[in-house]
């Protein structure tokens, strides 16, 4: 059976199109699968688990049926949703993975990240990323009021479009040396990430060795996941 991997679903009420289509997905092509790995930015945002949004509750659901059905959940925090706490698990059945980690899959240790924690270059991004990081700041982030939470979130999304804006490309990239770096640093030889919204497989060789870099897209178009079956990657996409 297949593990499927998918990140950047970025679901949001304004795009209910992608929701539909991520349900869809679940109830079907995830189905058949032995494990879903959400490597990141599941929700566009999540200002904590007692977010009351009901299409957030619609994909909690569609993801609790999965694992019900004894499909194997696993969720990544993404930049976007770093939020996703005990309570979400709970709700949703799927088991929270510390980024990065290194997954034994089809007998090969690969390595799973989100991808924001490669993009070094991005330097105003990285700053931000060990703030809203940190424990202590999360836990008075959520002692706020809920719609404190909403605005505060809002004015967040606005900067980061602002910032996204007036960078150059590249430095939405992943950097090279940060990821030969992850690589040696777990002794794996192939990376799953997202967050860069640019679907690939990358070949490229490190220290002498074959390595891959295998980059999931983004559904705001299209949906996109990566199978995996007896050691075989494929990337495909999903026409809405
Ligand atoms: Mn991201």
């Amino acid at each position: 059976m297949a593990r499927l991997f998918v990140s950047d679903v970025h679901l949001d009420v304004s795009a209910p199109e992608a929701t539909e289509q991520f349900l869809a997905f679940l109830g079907d092509e995830a189905r058949a699968a032995s494990a879903l790995y959400i490597l990141g930015d599941l929700f566009e945002a999540w200002v904590g688990d007692d977010d009351a949004d009901a299409q957030k509750a619609r994909v909690c659901a569609g993801l609790r049926a999965l694992s019900d059905a004894g499909v194997a959940c696993f969720v990544m925090h993404g930049n976007r949703d770093f939020l996703l706490g005990e309570g979400f698990c709970e709700r949703s059945g799927c088991r929270l993975l510390p980024d990065p980690v290194v997954a034994e899959i089809d007998g090969e240790g690969v390595l799973l990240t989100h991808g924001d924690a490669l993009c070094t270059d991005d330097h105003a991004y990285q700053e931000l990323r060990s703030t809203v990081r940190d424990p202590a700041w999360q836990r008075r982030f959520l002692a706020l009021p809920r719609e404190h939470r909403e605005l505060l979130v809002n004015e967040a999304r606005a900067g980061s479009r602002a910032h996204m804006a007036r960078s150059v490309p590249y430095i939405m990239d992943v950097n090279t040396q940060a990821v030969a770096g992850a690589l040696r640093a777990t002794g794996t030889r192939r990376l799953v990430h997202g967050h860069t919204h640019r679907p690939a497989v990358h070949d490229f060789e490190l220290d002498g060795q074959p390595a891959q870099r295998i980059v999931l897209g983004a559904w705001y178009e299209q949906g996109s996941y990566l199978s995996c079956a007896a050691g075989r990657y494929e990337l495909r996409s999903l026409p809405r």
